[in-house]
């Protein structure tokens, strides 16, 4: 076990992602006593530490619910610096309030374009002495650049203290998808080559950008959602076990999954736009930028060989969900004429409830031989009260990087979609609400179509 952290500095303490996730994450460790040392905000707005704590307490309420006596005990452990990034004497007065501390987590919830600055002044003052850092995605927008920010982080810190954020990988139900696979037997012999047809990942939004236009012209649906979270869920599900007890086991098995991934190329993948996505906010009026995408990965290893992974990910389609879809062979040959195919599979939703439903074929109850297509749920829960914000700042200041994204899992996850970044494809037209444009259909092998993602819309075959 590592130390645990003795301070944790909070840069970007007023930006909007600490008002929308991280003050009630760190209200809700305090709740939990997951957070008892200093909280050192550093921004440039010009406040006081009380207008730090009452923005604290807006979000708290907008965002989360107010717990008092929580609220009051993280009100003192709070501080603020105020003062700009790019300024020795910000470093110099955070080195004073860090006083005797020995492991400080430097928290970075900044524009990726400050990460280097920070980093070099948190050296230059001596607050890097014993410390992590944490960085928000995005890490980088292409290989060059991911391996660029690599570079600078490792300029100041070893690997084993940076701790990238897929806040993805803080959800309930991804932790769950290890457990599912890794604690009971009777999966392992079915999710390989010879007992799965296909697989699908949806992932479904009935929104579209909504007010953050700027920021995803510069990145697109597959920057944004692709190259980090789908493929690490891609990754935690095709993974061999995890070869031990070991901090680095699951990264480790993601890593050597990913490197098995083949690189994307156009034809691998179906870009589309929402109508009325270019009349959007800071939207540009001839934008190329995709708001979903489909693509067809495959995985050249013994056990996924030949079994293609399908993955979509799209704004204003009609739910709000994300499952995993493990389609099953089907029986070698026919007995019964009425079962419909590929009407085995195994989804797990992801977002927004946790639930794990079998499809299978029974026989329809009463006189003669006929069947019906149903669906078993094995597992269902409700969203968890553990946000992903509050468990992965925990397990970061316990020195925890298990659900952190490695280095070497980044630069392989842009390889792996850098031949379909920006217009390698052309860019196709969908109607908000619908499942995307038709094209998207011709990825797939022939013979069955996209599978509903929510279990709660009925049965997930095609009709
Ligand atoms: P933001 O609202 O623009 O906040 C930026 C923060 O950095 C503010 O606190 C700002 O302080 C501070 N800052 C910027 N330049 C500074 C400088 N030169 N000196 C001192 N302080 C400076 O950004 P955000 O949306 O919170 O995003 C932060 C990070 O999280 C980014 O890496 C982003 O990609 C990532 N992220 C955001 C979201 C989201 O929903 N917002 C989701 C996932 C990941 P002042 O306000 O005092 O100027």
């Amino acid at each position: 076990t590592q130390p645990p952290s003795d301070a944790l500095v909070f840069f970007g303490a007023t930006g909007d992602l600490a008002y929308k996730q991280i003050f009630p994450a760190l209200q809700a460790m305090v709740a939990r006593g997951t957070l008892d040392i200093p909280v050192i905000g550093v921004a440039k707005s010009g406040w006081t530490r009380e207008q730090l704590v009452e923005r604290a307490r807006q979000s708290v309420q907008e965002h989360g619910s107010i717990d008092e006596q929580a609220f009051a005990r993280l009100s003192d452990l709070l501080q603020y610096i105020d003062g700009d990034y790019n300024d020795d004497a910000t470093f110099t007065q955070l080195r004073q309030a860090l006083g005797g501390a020995q492991r400080p987590l430097h928290y970075l919830a900044i524009p990726p374009s400050l990460f280097g600055p920070v980093c070099e002044r948190l050296a230059a003052s001596g607050c890097t002495q014993g410390a992590r850092i944490v960085v928000e995605k995005p890490f980088g927008h292409d290989l060059e650049s991911a391996r660029a920010l690599n570079a600078t982080l490792h300029g100041v810190f070893a690997e084993a203290d940076i701790f990238r954020i897929d806040h993805y990988l803080g959800k309930e139900a991804v932790q769950n998808l290890l457990y599912l696979r890794f604690a009971n037997g009777f999966l392992e012999p079915l999710l390989r080559r010879a007992g799965v047809r296909e697989i699908q990942i949806t992932m479904a939004e009935t929104f579209g950008v909504a007010g953050r236009g700027r920021f995803y012209e510069e990145a697109g649906a597959i920057r944004d959602v692709v190259q980090n979270h789908m493929l690490q869920v891609l990754g935690l599900l095709t993974m061999e076990a995890p070869a031990n007890q070991g901090q680095e086991a699951v990264r480790d098995g993601v890593a050597r999954v990913f490197k098995s991934v083949r690189s994307l190329t156009p034809a691998d993948v179906v870009r589309g736009q929402y109508a009325g996505y270019t009349r959007e906010a800071q939207v540009a009026p001839d934008s190329q930028v995709e708001t979903y995408a489909a693509l067809r990965f495959e995985v050249d290893s013994w056990r996924w060989a030949g079994v293609p992974i399908y993955v979509r990910v799209g704004k204003e389609l009609p739910v709000t969900c994300t499952a995993v879809t493990v389609v099953f062979r089907d029986p070698p040959q026919e007995v019964f004429a009425d079962v419909a195919p590929h009407t085995n599979f195994l989804r797990l939703q992801l977002t927004p409830g946790v639930q794990v439903t079998l499809g299978l074929n029974t026989k329809r109850p009463g006189a003669g031989m006929k069947g019906q297509s149903t669906e078993l749920t094995l597992h269902r829960q409700e969203a968890s009260g553990l946000a992903p914000y509050d468990r992965l700042l925990t397990d970061a200041l316990a020195g925890d990087a298990t659900l952190f994204a490695r280095e070497d899992e980044v630069e392989e996850a842009w390889r792996i979609v850098q031949g379909v970044l920006g217009d390698a494809a052309p860019l196709q037209p969908y109607a908000p609400g619908t499942w995307g444009p038709a094209g998207a259909d011709t990825l797939l092998a022939p013979g069955l179509g996209w599978m509903d993602p929510d279990p709660d819309r009925g049965t997930a075959v095609p009709a």
